[in-house]
């Protein structure tokens, strides 16, 4: 299937949907005939590409349930990985925002230096 058939078809009326995963469920997608093409090359870039960020944002968004984790590193120095206060399935752009900020723990919103 090529570009101009997918044209055809979408001129004839034709829409091209998708369900991809969100946090809390799926998701339907409309795509245009080039992202018909890119979608039968790789869905998780489309899709990441379909909302604006890049595919391994996409893929950790789903993975955590749409939950930000914390990015403080541990007195062992990992990544503390803590979720951060605030919820969980949040849209994609909130979740971006958030994630890497700080849990409780490490002078997140709920912790007691913040609360002072
Ligand atoms: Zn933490």
């Amino acid at each position: 299937m090529d570009l101009a058939q997918l044209q055809t078809i979408e001129r004839a009326g034709v829409s091209f949907s998708i369900q991809v995963a969100v946090p809390g469920g799926g998701n339907t997608l409309i795509l245009s005939p080039i992202e018909v093409l890119s979608f039968l090359d790789d869905k998780d870039q489309l899709t990441a590409k379909h909302f604006g960020v890049p595919v391994e944002d996409y893929l950790e968004w789903v993975k955590t349930d749409g939950t930000p984790r914390c990015g403080a590193k541990t007195t062992k120095g990992k990544v503390c990985r803590n979720f951060v206060s605030g919820g969980i399935q949040m849209p994609l752009h909130k979740w971006r925002k958030l994630d890497g900020g700080l849990c409780a723990v490490h002078g997140g919103e709920n912790s007691v230096e913040a609360n002072m």
